[in-house]
């Protein structure tokens, strides 16, 4: 018999939150500890969402998206989780660049970033300042016209190195091309490039530890291993979801799973307005990603000077399609020295490596040529790696790769998106509780509302819209 993963569920809670991802996760707890009786969904066996890591024999943890992520992220977690996790925040100092225009390390923040320009390219101080004070000052219900290309060429006519700069770590994190609205640049920029990049020291498998610690605290029924099919309405409103041939009745629902697939699917087209299918339709999903997950013998070191963050590129000038084609000339390394898990025994070092990728690229492969598609892009990425650290091919006991097609089997996320959808998923997200009472969605859509810091961010909204929900009506379901 297969184990029954919702043993001892009730048939009621105030609010089913399905999916565990960050946005899931936070707003389970901020639920939980106002009262409310929650049941946390996860389809996977393991809580995180895409916040998630994996083992290897020898000791090895890799993470999956620990890459770096903005300040905000330390009172964030002081309020809506607690200091025990946002006291293990810490900055990356050594954020290092290498491709054909230019060579430098960084702090990676507005002083830092103005200094490189005045001194490194040229810039007159009076530009550097404006255009920091005019990306900072953007809030989203502005102008959308402009593009962040359009935004670059205004203070920066003609410098495609100086664009590299600004623009390239945004699009390793997220996708974004110079096409886009300024705003989403604007925003992130500001948030991500104010005061430097931060990392969670303990790695993901920690803070998803106290987060989990903290969710039963608050009294959340967690309940991994359990995808839900359907959620039903009734007379307009949810009235339950369904997960194999359980229906658990609750007032109100929390999506973390993909937009998309929670309008279209989960929900389904007959029981929404038309125009709101029609622009649920057209919101685009972000671009997926590839990684390659290394790690060292026992015994063999990385100097620290290697940096933390390593965008590099052979590419001669910088173009966001060239980012995501196969053809990989851009690769961000991401290196993990013992201090990424100082609870650990045994000092263990990894090295990974991540480049936005195409789901076509991949999922157009028979079984045989991706396999042998993984296995070179491992080899072509040690390749890349040697340049910097000559002899690591020799030092590496155990590497890896992931594709879109990896990330598609285990967050269920349509074409492997790492980032949920583009921007004009947020209006459709925050739309959906005038379209179904009770049925909300927190999850990485657009460019502000992704990556940890968004999907945390997004899950404290929604949940204190669901909060005042269900305070304010006292009849039982
Ligand atoms: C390779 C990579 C690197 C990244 N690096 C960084 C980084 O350095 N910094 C950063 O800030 N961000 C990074 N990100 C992005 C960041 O990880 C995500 O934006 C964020 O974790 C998404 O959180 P989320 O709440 O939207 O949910 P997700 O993590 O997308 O989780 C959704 C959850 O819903 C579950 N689910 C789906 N359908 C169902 C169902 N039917 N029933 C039950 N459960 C369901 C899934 O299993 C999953 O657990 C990276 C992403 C990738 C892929």
């Amino acid at each position: 018999m297969p184990r029954d993963f919702l043993k001892g569920a009730q048939d009621e809670y105030d609010v089913v939150v399905i999916g565990s991802g960050l946005a899931g996760l936070t707003s389970a707890n901020i639920l939980g500890r106002a009262g409310h009786r929650v049941l946390l969904l996860e389809q996977h066996y393991k809580l995180g969402g895409l916040a998630t890591w994996f083992l290897r024999p020898g000791s090895h943890t890799f993470d999956i998206s620990l890459h770096g992520f903005p300040h905000g992220m330390i009172k964030s977690c002081r309020r809506y989780w607690n200091r025990d996790i946002s006291d293990r925040i810490v900055q990356l100092k050594n954020i290092r660049f290498d491709n054909p225009q230019f060579s430098l390390t960084t702090t990676f923040d507005r002083e830092d970033f103005s200094r490189l320009l005045v001194e490194q390219f040229d810039q007159d101080p009076e530009t550097v300042k404006s255009f920091f004070d005019t990306a900072r000052g953007m809030n989203f219900y502005d102008d959308q016209t402009t593009t962040t290309g359009e935004l670059f060429e205004r203070f920066f006519p003609g410098r495609n190195d100086i664009v590299r700069l600004l623009m390239e770590p945004i699009t390793y994190a997220n996708g974004s091309t110079l096409e886009d609205p300024a705003i989403t640049y604007g925003i992130v920029f500001s948030n991500f490039m104010s005061k430097g990049v931060y990392i969670y020291e303990g790695g993901t498998d920690d803070l998803i530890k106290r987060m989990k610690k903290e969710l039963e605290s608050n009294g959340v029924d967690i309940r991994i291993n359990c995808p839900v099919d359907h959620i039903d309405i009734k007379d307009g409103r949810v009235n339950a979801v369904r997960v194999g041939d359980r229906t658990i009745r609750c007032r109100a629902v929390v999506s973390n799973a993909n937009l998309r697939t929670t309008i279209l699917k989960m929900i389904g087209e007959e029981k929404l307005d038309a125009d709101y299918v029609q622009r649920t339709n057209a919101v685009r999903l972000n671009n997926s990603s590839t990684q390659v997950y290394m790690a060292l013998k026992e015994g063999e070191t990385i100097d620290e000077s290697s940096g933390d963050l390593f965008f590099t590129s052979t590419a001669e000038e910088f173009k966001t399609e060239s980012l995501l084609s196969r053809d990989i000339t851009s690769r961000t390394f991401s290196f993990y020295y013992p201090r990424t898990r100082p609870w650990k025994t045994k000092e263990r070092y990894a090295v990974v490596s991540s480049t936005n990728a195409n789901w076509s690229d991949w999922n157009d492969l028979n079984e045989q040529d991706y396999e042998a598609s993984k296995q070179d892009l491992v080899e072509t990425t040690i390749d890349a790696l040697e340049r910097y650290l000559p002899g690591v091919r020799d030092k590496i006991e155990h590497a890896e790769a992931a594709t879109p097609r990896t990330f598609q089997h285990y967050t269920l996320h349509e074409r492997g998106a790492s980032f949920g959808t583009k921007f004009e998923g947020l209006g459709v997200s925050r739309e959906l509780p005038s379209q179904v009472g009770g049925m909300y969605h927190a999850g990485s859509v657009g460019i502000i509302m992704s990556g940890w810091l968004g999907a945390i961010n997004y899950g404290v909204i929604v949940s204190n819209e669901v909060d005042q929900l269900l305070t304010s009506e006292s009849s039982p379901v």
